[in-house]
């Protein structure tokens, strides 16, 4: 039975969120919410910063520069080999790094819009041994024709049966841009012109496809983003409260709502950038609440980039939660077929250990995803509750572990 009281902070803040239509990432919406978060923190008496950022609006749009690059380099393989080759490769380390959370690329010639980051701490007692951060975040999607959920799980299904990194949405894009490069430096050494062939056809189809597709993604409406993740935000809150209102001697909690996260995980990036020296002195352990509305608690067991870099989540800590949750008797939803993103992906590629608790349906299915019909009507509070319960139980397990550097937080990320 949930706990009522909670129950109604968590409807409210849900229904508050809500309220303002969307938060389409760096946008004056995102700040709003951004401020109104702000005062919800600042009533449980947690201290907080805001940390202003330049941001994006589309993650749509900065995949669709890379598209667009990647095409034109193809258009000039035959004709300035050369100048492809270049473009090729500077698309391709672009697109690595831009997803995976490295927000350096060619997109960010565009201007992309102020953003922030919430990020409140509440001190240990005493000398802190360690540093839990409840991350969740605020932004939300742009919708489009790649999120109608008929086609979304057509999709899904084909990906699901690949091998290995060709799960990953845009692996195929990083094999083309290297292809091509291979081909340009081909066409460079070769005395004989070389007719286009049917693999530069198959290459065209590819692009014109994904640029019609990614290009009505990038303008799309921002959703309401009831599920994704005005619930993630409402369960670290209700979490922090009851941190606030208890003794914690030797752990510190740092509460890190952040922005743009869908338009590349950018707020988390820059965070844990910002932050690296104080990870590096107090060992820091991450629980990411992302999408908790739907029936099914999911742990997620790795994060893997579009361009199919994958990241395990630590073994340790996914055991633990397997045990606190037997021993709640929760029943947690199967792996996704195919494998996701979330904030989670720019803490492990930075090597820092953490968890990500998130929800589905059956068949591994998110109803309302990233669509305008992601409103609070279609959710399970329920769900948000018994996630609420199992992160605190988490926080408290963390906080039992042992008082030497080595022992505080359990478990290796591997890249
Ligand atoms: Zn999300």
């Amino acid at each position: 039975m949930p706990n009522q009281t909670e129950l109604l902070r968590i409807k409210n803040l849900v229904a508050e969120l809500e309220a303002l239509g969307h938060r389409g990432s760096a946008t004056s919406n995102e700040r709003a919410a951004a401020e109104l978060v702000q005062e919800h923190l600042e009533n449980l008496d947690i201290e907080v910063k805001l940390q202003s950022f330049n941001g994006h609006t589309s993650y749509g749009t900065r995949i669709l520069v890379h598209l667009l690059f990647g095409f034109i380099a193809l258009a000039l393989l035959f004709w300035f080999p050369l100048i492809s080759i270049c473009l090729s490769l500077t698309t391709f380390v672009s697109f690595l790094l831009e997803t995976s959370s490295f927000p350096n690329g060619l997109s960010s010639i565009f201007s992309g819009g102020k953003s922030q980051n919430l990020i409140g701490r509440i001190p240990a007692n005493k000398q802190a041994l360690r540093r839990i951060v409840i991350c969740a975040h605020l932004d939300t999607q742009r919708t489009g024709w790649l999120w109608e959920p008929r086609k979304l799980k057509t999709v899904a299904s084909i990906l699901g049966q690949a091998p290995g990194p060709l799960k990953a949405p845009l692996f195929v894009l990083s094999l083309i841009l290297l292809t091509q490069t291979v081909l340009g430096i081909i066409a460079l050494q070769s005395t004989v012109n070389v007719e286009p062939s049917l693999l530069l056809i198959v290459f065209s189809v590819f692009y014109v496809s994904a640029i019609v597709v990614v290009g009505q993604w990038a303008v799309g409406s921002f959703v309401p983003g009831a599920n994704d993740n005005a619930t993630g935000v409402a369960c670290a809150l209700a979490v922090a409260m009851r941190w606030e209102r208890s003794e914690h001697d030797d752990t510190e909690l740092t509460v890190l709502i952040t922005g743009c996260e869908e338009s590349g995980l950018i707020g988390a990036a820059v965070w844990a950038r910002a932050h690296q020296n104080e990870l590096a002195e107090i060992p820091t352990a991450f629980l990411n609440l992302d999408t908790l509305g739907c029936r099914q608690l999911h742990l997620l067991e790795n994060e893997c980039a579009l361009n199919g870099l994958v990241c395990e989540y630590p073994e340790a800590l996914l055991e633990l939660c397997r045990s606190v949750a037997t021993e709640m008797s929760l029943e947690m939803a199967e792996s996704h077929v195919v494998p996701t993103h979330t904030d989670g992906l720019a803490f492990l590629v930075r090597g820092i250990p953490g968890i990500t608790l998130t929800s589905n349906e059956v068949g591994n299915f998110v109803p309302n995803y990233h669509l305008m019909s992601d409103r609070s009507e279609n959710l399970d509070f329920a769900s948000i509750c018994r996630a609420t319960d199992f992160a605190w139980r988490i926080l408290l397990e963390l906080e039992d572990f042992g008082t030497t550097k080595a022992e505080v937080i359990p478990g290796e990320v591997s890249c």
